[in-house]
Order: C-alpha cells, then sequence, then structure tokens
C-alpha cells in the first residue's frame, strides 16, 4: 500500500510519512533483519528443515527443556547473544538438549560465524563435520528467508519468540481474546495455506513486537560481529535492472521530419525575412533542441544520464517558446529582450574574468570569444530592459504559465535531479545493489557502467511534436501539412 503525499507531513524541510508519525522507526539494533535474524537463527536453521509442524514441535520442546533445566535465570530470551553468554556447565545442558531433538548438526553451520570468544559452543557444535561452503550455504539460504519480516519462516520463529513467552507467562491476553489463544494454540498444525492463517500470522507478528518492545535486548557487538563475519565468506551478488529501449519510437524519422521543418524555416530567413526576430529566435530555440535531438540519436543516449540532460533542454525550450509567445503582447520587443538575457550572462561571465584574470587555458570556456559574441549586441543601441524576466528563479511559474505543470511535476523536475547530482539520480544510475543476504544488500558503485536507464525516445518525441505545432501555428509550415 502506497501513502498519498497528502497525507505527508511537511517538517522542516523534510516528508516525513504518516505511518512513521505513528510510531517511532526502529532503530538499527532493534529491527528484525539487522538484530533479531541473526539473533534467532539457530531456530531458523531448525525450522527451515523437513516437516513444518514437526520441526516447530522440536523448537517447542527445546524451549521448553531450555526454561526447565537453564531457567530463565541464566538465559532471559532465547538469542543467540543470551547462548554465547551460558557458562560451561550450561553449555553443556543447551547441546544435550538439541543431541536429545537430533539437531545438533542443522545447528553447526553456525560456528563459521563464531570468533574465538565464543570457543565454547563453536566447539560444541561440531561445524568441522561441514566444509566452510556448505556451512555458509546452509546460512544463506537461511537469511534469505529470514530477511524478509513477513515470510513463513520469520513468522514461525517470531511464533516460537510469543510461545517461549507464553512459557516464561509473560504473555496476558484478556479472557475476551479467547480466540487469539485459540489461533495461537492451533498455529503449529494449520496448513501454511490454511484461510485461518491469514488472521494468525498478523496476530503473531504484533503479539511478537509487543513483547519485543518490553523484553528483546541484543548485544550489539554480537549484531556486529555477526554480519561482519558472514559478509567475509560470501560473495558479492551483484544485480541490476534491465530495461528494454521502447522499440515503437522511431527517432530517426523524426530526426528527419525536424530537419525537413527547420529547412522551410531557415530558407524563409535567407530568402525572405533576413530581419524577423521573432522568427529567427523561435527557429533557433528549435534548431538548439533538434541538436540535442541529433546528439541522442547519433550517439545513443536514449538510456543514459546525458538522454535526461537531453529531455530536460528539449522541455525547457519548448516551454519558453510558448512562454516568449504568451508574453509577446506585454512588451515593446520580447525577442530582442531575450536575446539580451541571454547575452547578458555571457558578459557578466567575461567581465568577471576580465577582472579577476585568472589562469583558463586549455579550458573549454573561451574567453576571447564570449567577449566577441557580447560585442555584437553591444555595439547597438542598448535599451533599457528587464531581463531578469527570463532569470531561473520563477522557472516552476512558467511553467504553470503555459499550461504545461505536468512537464514540470512529472518530468522536468525528475531530470533536474540527474543534472544536480543528487542523490536519488546517483543512486539510480550509479549504484549497483548485492543480493547476497549476508551482505545486507549494501551498495556498489557501477564502475563498469553496467546499468543502463529506462528509455527517453517516447518524452523526447512528444516534446519536439508539440514544439513544432506551436511553431506551425506561428509560421504554418508546408511541410507539416504533406
Ligand atoms: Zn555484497
Amino acid at each position: 500500500m502506497h501513502s498519498k503525499l497528502s497525507d505527508h507531513k511537511f517538517n522542516k524541510g523534510v516528508f516525513k510519512s504518516g505511518f512513521s508519525q505513528l510510531i517511532t522507526a526502529l532503530g538499527k539494533e532493534e529491527d528484525w533483519v539487522h538484530s533479531k535474524s541473526p539473533e534467532y537463527i539457530w531456530l531458523a536453521l531448525i525450522l527451515n528443515e523437513e516437516e513444518r509442524t514437526k520441526q516447530l514441535e522440536k523448537c517447542m520442546y527445546i524451549l521448553k527443556e531450555m526454561e526447565d533445566k537453564i531457567s530463565s535465570k541464566n538465559l532471559a530470551s532465547p538469542t543467540l547473544s543470551g547462548i554465547l553468554s551460558l557458562n560451561s556447565k550450561n553449555l553443556d545442558i543447551f547441546i544435550n538438549i538439541l543431541n536429545e531433538a537430533d539437531v545438533l548438526g542443522l545447528i553447526s553451520p553456525i560456528s563459521v560465524v563464531l570468533s574465538s570468544e565464543n570457543e565454547g559452543l563453536r566447539k560444541r557444535l561440531k561445524g568441522y563435520l561441514m566444509t566452510v561452503d556448505e556451512r555458509i550455504e546452509k546460512l544463506n539460504s537461511v537469511l534469505e528467508n529470514l530477511v524478509d519480516h513477513q515470510s513463513q519462516l520469520s513468522t514461525d520463529v517470531r511464533y516460537l519468540i510469543v510461545y517461549h513467552s507464553s512459557i516464561l507467562d509473560k504473555l496476558k491476553f484478556p479472557i475476551s481474546q479467547k480466540s487469539m489463544i485459540d489461533g495461537l494454540i492451533e498455529y503449529p498444525y494449520l496448513d501454511v495455506e490454511d484461510e485461518k492463517m491469514r488472521y494468525i500470522r498478523p496476530m503473531i507478528r504484533s503479539t511478537e513486537l509487543g513483547i519485543s518492545f518490553q523484553f528483546f535486548n541484543t548485544d550489539s557487538t554480537f549484531n556486529k560481529n555477526f554480519w561482519e563475519n558472514i559478509a567475509k565468506y560470501m560473495n558479492c551478488e551483484m544485480f541490476l535492472l534491465r530495461f528494454e529501449r521502447n522499440e515503437n519510437i522511431n527517432l530517426t524519422e523524426l530526426k528527419s521530419n525536424l530537419y525537413e521543418s527547420l529547412k522551410y524555416y531557415r530558407d524563409l530567413i535567407q530568402n525572405v525575412e533576413q530581419n524577423n526576430t521573432k522568427l529567427l529566435v523561435l527557429t533557433s530555440i528549435l534548431t538548439y533542441s533538434y541538436k540535442r535531438l541529433l546528439e541522442l540519436v547519433d550517439h545513443n543516449l536514449r538510456q543514459t544520464i546525458s538522454g535526461r540532460s537531453i529531455v530536460r533542454s528539449c522541455i525547457e525550450n519548448f516551454m519558453m517558446t510558448k512562454y516568449l509567445l504568451k508574453n509577446e503582447g506585454q512588451h515593446k520587443d520580447i525577442w530582442e529582450e531575450f536575446q539580451y538575457y541571454g547575452i547578458g550572462n555571457y558578459k557578466l561571465i567575461f567581465e568577471r574574468y576580465r577582472e579577476e584574470n585568472p589562469s583558463v587555458e586549455g579550458s573549454h570556456v573561451q574567453f576571447d570569444y564570449l567577449d566577441l559574441l557580447v560585442s555584437e549586441y553591444i555595439n547597438k543601441e542598448f535599451i533599457d530592459m528587464d531581463t531578469r524576466y527570463f532569470g531561473n528563479g520563477n522557472i516552476r511559474k512558467k511553467f504553470q504559465e503555459v499550461d504545461e505543470d505536468f512537464l514540470y511535476k512529472y518530468i522536468y523536475e525528475y531530470d533536474s535531479q540527474f543534472e544536480h547530482g543528487l542523490w536519488g539520480a546517483i543512486r539510480e544510475s550509479s549504484i549497483l545493489k548485492c543480493n547476497a543476504p549476508g551482505h545486507q544488500y549494501h551498495g556498489i558503485p557501477d564502475i563498469d557502467n553496467e546499468q543502463s536507464l529506462s528509455d527517453v525516445g517516447k518524452d523526447v518525441q512528444d516534446i519536439l511534436i508539440r514544439h513544432l505545432e506551436v511553431m506551425n501555428e506561428v509560421y504554418p509550415n508546408p511541410h507539416l501539412e504533406k
């Protein structure tokens, strides 16, 4: 279930979801994957073998025996770190119980993650009867199910935690909750597909959560060592997402259509309308988008970061075209003002350079050339104009003014994340995930460029077609009438 954005409260610049406002987020030490799975992995290893009911009964027998023979005075909860802290006499008792239940061999894989401080248990587990690889494989297959706190295996483990509390009399249900108690008693014997499971499973999980808030204690050193040791033995399993190119979109066709249309406007400028600033500005903006399309097609960039930069640029050109046309009537000469705004930016950069005269040899910024371009305009009579009008400050307002807020909200802003190298974009494009449960799904920098992105083809096509339509309304193009 997804919560709507409107369910979120804006809190000092960060969105907090409604859910996390209800309960305090669990820290790393208390949550299921990081701390509980290592603590209860020994039960999961027993459960993961053979028939479910039989193994649940064995675990219940073991927990009962542990309480009788070791007692909660020495072991408050059946956690692995608790077991590791038992004295030698109680460890022997524990191992005997496991032997009686015939499960010692199932638990022995744990020995690979025990360090020399845990020599007592490690020796008694006789892990050497299996190879390191075999033991790691067992741990891995259990962790795969255990990292999902709602899996059947996790729910079974959580049932055992609830069961253990009931032995200790820590579990109190009001008498009116008889159906809950019946459900708990029946649980080990119900088929996992049984209808009743649909309400018993969530009940077990919430009961376990309630118990844990009161009684679960974990030793963070144990946790840290567990994951560090297990990570040492496992190889990274990198995974990436495959995105297919949208074969229905033919940008080569779009490229030649756009060329034909632009050719008409160019001929018009060259032969008829040499001094039409409006035609020159509008055609040139579209030409800029066309050149970005060429980059996209000729260099096969549809599924790259640059592809996103290209769509963003085409969107902005399209929006600016509509914006200029819409505001034309309110200006003396908006086409000239638009040029002065851009050239003014060049001038600013050049003036800064002239003042400070830094060493910029070899840079792609050719300052002398910038100056030359600026001078094309300076020589003309300078009109006092408000060029702030085109600045970036209120870009969203401009999108809204020309009824393109949708483009801004859903596409432009997303592409901006890539342009600015913000974390969402970095995560999506440059980080792969490790799928090894023992590695807790860490990220891997994608330096071999394996991760491609989804195709920008359709968006570029839609925007350029719409851009061309707007242009055609102002300057009807015989090429489009065909
Ligand atoms: Zn890894």
